[in-house]
């Protein structure tokens, strides 16, 4: 058979996966290296204790016959969607409908499928850097050209870099497509509703479509910046939303997720016709998947409980504690750093502009420190380094004290 060449022609292997395979040739070399990982962006705090009884509870139900329960809803549970609606929309003031909210096993999964519901000819603009899923989706699909020097040739690339202050520009040409991921993987910055509104009222006047990622919405302390960008007016005709339990609540092995897709969201049919997609999502998503467990949407519905709240809110409180230790102390190192206040990500600026893998190997050797290099997340990513602060207090310490002993030598 004849295979897809896209996906042979991606370029290199996945970012993590090479990031995990200098750091076992590294280990190899350097067996008893106590190594700090700050860099693949998963979390290390064990779940709400209430959370967890519940899932266990729902488990337990499963074994009996009054409580066993056979395929979930497609879009998921009812009890799940209504407290997502009420807790994460109508109580910030968004009137969604149950029928918009979709249940899934992760942000990741539908941030790569919803392209499924674009014409092969889209283009698509993404922030550079951006996390790839989203490129390398749409790479899969074939929608992106080649990619030389970097580069996809038919993809828009909108800088994200300190000198526009981590505020991409507006497409300057012709685009279907954005995605916007806030607060952003990997530099750590947030849009404000008033930088946010542009890229939305943009959407409106080039029917455009604006995949918005709030994966990390949970970690946001202000509330002048938007958790969901159905917060900006009229967002609600252009904006498709995904949502993730993974860092709101330590869900990265547990696996839920939700993708929120409005009625009123349109594309054009090959006549020109206006279809919602919301339509077309439940369609594409009945044909393709069977929901998501039982005992893992009791979880999710959990974390809204008081007692599910109070513990998941400590976690999220205890991560952004670690990014500010992390944060003050290159600082004062004299480093150049970003984000990290409203996010779990640092990005920090390569001391004397080294390349972005160059300081990852250097890092790695001298400080046994492990981080992401920027260059991993697009062509503007080069020239930074993105920590995390999902790991324990005490690795944030350590760590930061030892890039800063580094850098003194
Ligand atoms: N979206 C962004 C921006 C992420 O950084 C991640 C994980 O790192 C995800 C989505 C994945 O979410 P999930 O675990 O729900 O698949």
């Amino acid at each position: 058979m004849k295979i897809n060449s896209h996906i042979s022609s991606l370029p290199g292997s996945y970012l993590f996966q090479e990031i995990a395979s200098r750091i076992k040739t590294f280990e190899q070399e350097n067996p008893k290296a106590d190594i700090l990982r700050l860099g693949i962006g998963d979390v290390t705090r064990p779940l709400s204790p209430y959370v967890a009884e519940k899932f266990a509870s729902a488990a337990r139900d499963m074994a009996t016959a009054e409580g066993f329960r056979g395929y979930p809803p497609g879009e998921g549970y009812h009890f799940l969607i209504d407290a997502i609606n009420k807790n994460d929309y109508a109580a910030r003031g968004i009137a969604l409908q149950d029928s918009e909210i979709f249940i899934s096993d992760g942000a990741k999964t539908d941030a790569a499928a919803i392209q499924e519901l674009f014409d092969k000819d889209c283009r698509i603009a993404f922030t550079d850097p951006v996390y790839p899923v989203y490129v390398d989706s749409n790479a899969m699909a074939g929608r992106l050209g080649t990619f030389e020097n970097g580069r996809w040739s038919n993809a828009v690339y909108l800088p994200s870099t300190a000198e526009n202050g981590f505020v991409p520009p507006l497409p300057e040409e012709k685009v279907d497509v954005l995605y916007l991921c806030y607060p952003n993987n990997p530099t750590g910055t947030v849009l404000t509703k008033a930088q946010l509104k542009p890229f939305v009222d943009w959407a409106r006047q080039n029917n455009a479509l604006i995949i918005y990622d709030a994966a990390y919405k949970a970690f946001i302390t202000d509330e002048d910046i938007p958790r969901s960008i159905y917060e900006i007016e009229g967002a609600k005709e252009v904006a498709i939303e995904c949502c993730s339990f993974s860092k709101t609540a330590g869900f990265t092995g547990v696996r839920c997720a939700y993708t929120v897709v409005p009625h009123q969201v349109t594309g054009r049919d090959n006549s020109g016709k206006a279809v919602s997609l919301n339509a077309l999502w439940k369609r594409r998503t009945g044909s393709k998947n069977n929901g998501v467990s039982y005992p893992v949407q009791v979880a999710a519905a959990a974390v809204y409980d008081e007692q599910g709240r109070k513990e998941t809110e400590e976690t999220i409180r205890y991560y952004l504690d670690n990014a500010r230790v992390i944060l003050d102390a290159l600082k004062q190192g004299g480093l150049t750093v970003y984000g990290g206040v409203h996010a779990p990500y640092i990005w920090m600026k390569t001391p004397d502009n080294m390349k972005s893998w160059d300081f990852f190997d250097y890092l790695l050797r001298n400080a046994h420190v492990v981080g992401t290099p920027g260059a991993g997340f697009g062509p503007c990513g080069e020239g930074y380094f993105r920590l995390t602060a999902f790991g324990s207090r005490e690795t944030a310490r350590q760590a930061s004290g030892r890039i800063l002993n580094m850098l003194s030598k």
